[in-house]
């Protein structure tokens, strides 16, 4: 049986990742920040799991000794990163444990995991366009377009204070994912790199529980439009997005094929606005959403006609799988909240 390490095990994408991996026969150790996380996650996945503690990503050698004990894993899926907005200092708390994280995991695995050969890094489309880019419709990305900004921009100095964190989450994820490929050029470890690039990811909780409390960034979206009873408390964003469960499916491609080497997996389904959300829910949960606001339900096209175009036909070719709409994303996401208040 191949194992197969999965970092940032609790995590919205981790936990759909660890149940593909069990389903298709893989062996999991996932690391965790403590042991009562860990005990959670064996609870749910009671066969085919272990964890390890890395309490913080971002200390030196953070994943030595976790990678020292497993010398049967031969897989590495390095998806813990901070993706929080509620803070000031965005160096401490969101780029240097993405940077100093990246680069501590792949550092331990050229050192004391040389059995390992494939390592995958969830990225993002943050890595590939920036901010401003994202909102450019006569601008077309794709696999191999990069986000310019530079670690200074990432720390925010000459950024409004509002748009601070999410420059800074932007940044994280681009300034480490080039720390990975450089590694790579630059040491010449035993293992094949590969990248999954996701646009915003909406969709169910893995453990239906987790879907009671305040969700991580992006399926907290979602369940905030369900819950928002005023129409100055719904923030507006837009963009790409696909479902979790075909991100978790992307990441077991992305080790399994060799056309995924050395490659990003830029993977996006549609695209999304807040007021499109709100469709959803109004049109297929009218009970639930009796007093949530309404906006102006023709916004929807109007916020997407104002997105950068994405092409990522060369992703699709390879993942060589239909992707989850994103109505029936939606549509599972709310199901699970309601079903579990
Ligand atoms: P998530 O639910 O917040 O999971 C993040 C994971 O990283 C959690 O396990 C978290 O541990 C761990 N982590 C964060 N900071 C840490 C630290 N300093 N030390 C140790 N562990 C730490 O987020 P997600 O949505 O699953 O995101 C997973 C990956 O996908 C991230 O790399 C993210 O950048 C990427 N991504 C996400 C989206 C999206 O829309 N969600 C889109 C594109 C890319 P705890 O649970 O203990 O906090």
């Amino acid at each position: 049986m191949v194992s197969v390490f999965v970092s940032g095990a609790t995590g919205f994408v981790a936990t759909h990742v660890i149940r593909e991996l069990i389903s298709n026969d893989y062996t999991v150790v996932g690391s965790v920040r403590n042991v009562e996380k860990g005990e959670k996650l064996k609870e749910h996945f009671p066969k085919g799991f272990s964890y390890e503690v890395v309490p913080d990503l971002a200390a030196e050698g953070a994943f030595d000794e976790a990678v020292k004990k497993h010398p049967e894993v031969t897989v590495f899926l390095h998806t813990a990163s901070p993706l929080f907005f509620n803070t000031t200092d965005v160096e401490r708390d969101l780029l240097i444990p993405a940077i100093n994280g990246t680069k501590g995991a792949l550092k331990a695995i050229k050192e004391y995991g040389p059995q390992i050969t494939r390592v995958v890094y969830t990225s993002s489309f943050a890595a590939v366009a920036n901010f401003e880019d994202s909102y450019n419709p006569s601008l077309t990305v794709d696999e191999r377009s990069w986000n310019p900004i530079t670690y200074e921009q990432s720390c925010g100095k000459d950024i409004p204070p509002a748009l601070a964190a999410l420059f800074a989450y932007y940044g994280s994820k681009t300034v480490a994912e080039r720390a990975a490929w450089d590694f790579v050029e630059e040491e010449k470890p035993n293992f094949v790199l590969s990248l999954v690039n996701p646009t915003y990811i909406f969709g169910p909780q893995e453990i239906d529980e987790d879907a009671k409390g305040e969700l991580n960034a992006s399926a907290q979206i979602v369940k905030g439009l369900l819950e928002s009873l005023d129409e100055k408390e719904v923030q507006n964003y837009s963009g790409g997005s696909v479902d979790v469960r075909d991100i978790a499916k992307a990441h077991i491609v992305a080790f399994e094929k060799d056309e995924a080497k050395n490659k990003r997996l830029l993977v996006n389904q549609e695209y999304f606005s807040t007021q499109g959300i709100l469709n959803i829910l109004h049109e297929k949960f009218p009970q639930a959403t009796n007093n949530a606001p309404v906006g102006n339900p023709s916004q929807d096209a109007s916020d997407k006609n104002k997105l950068v175009k994405i092409d990522c036909s060369s992703t699709r070719n390879i993942l060589g799988f239909d992707l989850i709409p994103l109505e029936k994303s939606i549509i599972d996401a709310v199901d699970q909240i309601l079903s579990v208040q």
